[in-house]
This record gives structure tokens, C-alpha cells and sequence, in this order.
């Protein structure tokens, strides 16, 4: 079993102005997300064995992927319940949330229990917040060209995200890499 996600990755462009507001928050015991571990969550699938990461997989790799994905990440939100702070976009291309559709069907396909919530795109920058902060930056205008798989593992020193595919609207339309 692996516990995976559907994500957008940023960058070195967009991970750089993101730590740029890490670094403008504070508190007592906050614990900023390491900057390797920036993302959108698209769709949480939680443990998957490896027969469904292989339909799934094989499911997305059927979908058209908008060859631009624009967000704006314009607010810094503090989520009490979660207790993390989270760059939240108000504005965000209508083609993003039918691609979370698509991949929410294809996983309950897969028998998947996934989460019903409407879709909140959502970068965690910190966690352990206590409270809400007003700081001043730069609108984060992420246009994304691709989403990613990635699996999320528990190493000593916490949880560490890797990428295991991407699909990009590239005219090759699919690539697969290995990131060992
Ligand atoms: P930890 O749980 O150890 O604090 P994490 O939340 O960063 O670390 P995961 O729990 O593996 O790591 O989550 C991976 C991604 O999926 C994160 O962006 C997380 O917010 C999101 N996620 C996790 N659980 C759910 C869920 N039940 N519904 C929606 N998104 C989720
Ligand atoms: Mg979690």
C-alpha cells in the first residue's frame, strides 16, 4: 500500500515567492513546511494498493490536460481546525476543478472513499498556528502546465512528499520519470 495524492508541484520560481511569505509568519511553536513540500493538493487518495494506482493511473492518463492552469494565491487563511496557515486562491481557472472531477470519479471507480468537500485550493505554508495574522505580500500567480502523483512518506524527520508521475499537456502528452 502507498498513500498517495493528485497534486500540482511548483516550480523553483513559485516555491521561492511561496517561502517568501513562510518567512513572514511567526509564533510560538510554528512549524513552517519545509519548502521541498510546497503543493496544491488536487485529490487525496489515501492508502492505494498497487492494482488501483495502476487503473487509476492508466484512467489519468486518458484525461486531457489543459495546457495552462492558472491560480492566484491572493490570502493567507489560518484553518483553526487544521491549525495551519494556507495560501487559498480565490481565483483559480474553472478547468482546474473539472480535472479534480475527473480524478475524483476515476478514484471512486477504483473503489476510493474520497473526500466530498468542495474543492479548496490550498498551498499549507506553516503548521501548528495559533492564531489569524494580517501580512502584506505579492498575489502568487501559479500557472501550471501539468499535474503530479505523489506519494507520501514518513521518514524520522517527518512526512516527505515524492513525485512518482506527471502528466503535462506537453504534445507528448503523458511523461513518467523516476525520481530514485
Ligand atoms: P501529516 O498528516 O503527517 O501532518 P501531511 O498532511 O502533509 O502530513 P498527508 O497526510 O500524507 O501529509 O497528506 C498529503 C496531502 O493530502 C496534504 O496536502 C494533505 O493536506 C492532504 N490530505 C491529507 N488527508 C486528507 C483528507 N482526508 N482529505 C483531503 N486532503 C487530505
Ligand atoms: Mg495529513
Amino acid at each position: 500500500m502507498k498513500r498517495l495524492f493528485f497534486a500540482l508541484w511548483p516550480d523553483d520560481a513559485i516555491r521561492r515567492q511561496c517561502l517568501d511569505v513562510v518567512n513572514k509568519l511567526s509564533g510560538e511553536g510554528l512549524r513552517p513546511v519545509a519548502p521541498k513540500n510546497l503543493h496544491v493538493t488536487l485529490l487525496f487518495l489515501g492508502n492505494i494498493d498497487a492494482e488501483q494506482q495502476a487503473g487509476i493511473s492508466a484512467a489519468a492518463d486518458r484525461l486531457s490536460v489543459p495546457p495552462v492552469m492558472e491560480l492566484t494565491f491572493d490570502r493567507l487563511g489560518f484553518w483553526k481546525k487544521p491549525a495551519i496557515y494556507c495560501l487559498t486562491a480565490r481565483r483559480f481557472d474553472s478547468e482546474i476543478a473539472v480535472l479534480v472531477e475527473q480524478l475524483a470519479a476515476i478514484a471512486v471507480g477504483y473503489g476510493v472513499r474520497i473526500d466530498e468537500r468542495p474543492f479548496k485550493p490550498h498551498i499549507t505554508l506553516a503548521r501548528k498556528a495559533k492564531a489569524s495574522v494580517v501580512i502584506e505580500f505579492e498575489p502568487i500567480i501559479w500557472r501550471a502546465d501539468a499535474f503530479c502523483q505523489v506519494e507520501s512518506c514518513s521518514d524520522k524527520d517527518g512526512v516527505v512528499y515524492r513525485v512518482i508521475k506527471r502528466w503535462s499537456s506537453a504534445p507528448s502528452g503523458l511523461d513518467t520519470f523516476s525520481s530514485n
